[in-house]
């Protein structure tokens, strides 16, 4: 269930940088299915960001392949809606609107350390921990001192400045309970944009959901690291953070996770090997616990089938050759 108040929007956000094969889908169809099931509107965004991997042919391949396993969208790059553009390669100048707010209150600044300055830090050993910081306290630089070195050619990232006393940040995850973060130690000093100019993921999806209105974000537990992060970038943006819920990840049998790189599971592969879209919903949903067996179901055949509360919380093995 959808604790939000508001009208219920999800989405479904692919990065079109490869074919789009099980382990995608697999989010597709939970994604929508918690849409469909509470009447609510389903948005189909295109996180073409950077430009170094996303391809205008895999987001037409997607589009494709999403309409021909039955999945559906209300809102998405071929027909509009109210929140359009729904690609984030156009929307570059609402996420610079963002980063003028939190300059703004402060929250972010400019880093001028090398990539092997911030990986040496890291690795020292009184260092060793996940979060990211700027080893040589690029906040504390004057404005003579940052020309300086962009004057010698360096170019910086920026970062936001996570307050040390920052209370945690605790969201009740609709797959897996109430979750706490301390973001000061978990997250630090996190870049929000790179030095080449391009603005981080965290960034854009935040904006993103915000400005689209998004309830609820039905994504892989793979992100529920980044989750803590975008409901206070949320927070400091001026938005309703959205409800999460992390369903599992496919893996298969050696304990690697379903990817791009096995060919022979993209939508594609499998729609040429003869496969037929139930035949493949149908698997997907047995995975999930949706069905009893694998037997050719359609995604509208499914709608009130999902309990997010009941999905696995460990990652699901599965025998990719039962499909592929
Ligand atoms: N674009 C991300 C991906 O394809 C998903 C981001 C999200 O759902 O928040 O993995």
């Amino acid at each position: 269930m959808n604790n939000d108040l508001r009208p219920t929007r999800g989405r479904f956000a692919p990065s079109p940088s490869g074919a789009m094969h099980l382990g995608n889908i697999w989010t597709a169809l939970l994604a929508w299915l918690d849409v469909r099931q509470q009447g609510g509107a389903f948005v189909l965004r295109i996180e073409d960001l950077d430009p170094d991997r996303s391809r205008p042919q895999w987001t037409a391949q997607l589009l494709d392949d999403l309409r021909w396993l039955g999945l559906d969208w209300d809102e998405g790059p071929d027909i509009g809606g109210p929140y359009a553009p729904y690609e984030q390669d156009r929307r570059r100048g609402r996420y610079a609107e963002a980063l003028d707010r939190l300059a703004a209150q402060d929250l972010i600044y400019a880093c001028y350390c090398t990539r092997a300055e911030v990986r040496a830090a890291a690795s020292a050993p009184h260092g060793a921990e996940q979060r990211e910081h700027c080893p040589n306290s690029c906040w504390l630089l004057s404005t003579t001192e940052r020309q300086s070195r962009e004057a010698a050619g360096r170019r910086p990232c920026l970062r936001v400045r996570m307050p040390d006393d920052i209370a945690p940040i605790q969201f009740a995850d609709l797959c897996r309970g109430v979750i706490s973060e301390n973001l000061a130690q978990a997250a630090g000093d996190f870049v929000i944009r790179r030095a080449d100019g391009v603005h981080a993921y965290q960034l854009a999806v935040v904006v993103d959901d915000g400005d689209m209105a998004i309830s609820q974000v039905i994504r892989g537990a793979d992100l529920l690291d980044s989750t803590a992060r975008q409901i206070w970038l949320h927070r400091v943006l001026g938005y309703t953070p959205p409800t999460f819920g992390h369903v599992p990840l496919l893996i298969d049998p050696e304990g690697h996770r379903l990817s791009k790189r096995q060919a022979s599971l993209a939508v594609a592969a499998l729609r040429t090997a003869g496969k037929r879209p139930a035949e493949i919903i149908g698997r997907l949903a047995f995975w999930a616990g949706l069905v009893p067996k694998p037997e050719a179901v359609l995604p509208h055949d499914l709608i009130g089938t999902l309990d997010l509360s009941r999905l696995s919380r460990e990652p699901i093995v599965v025998d990719p050759g039962e499909l592929g």
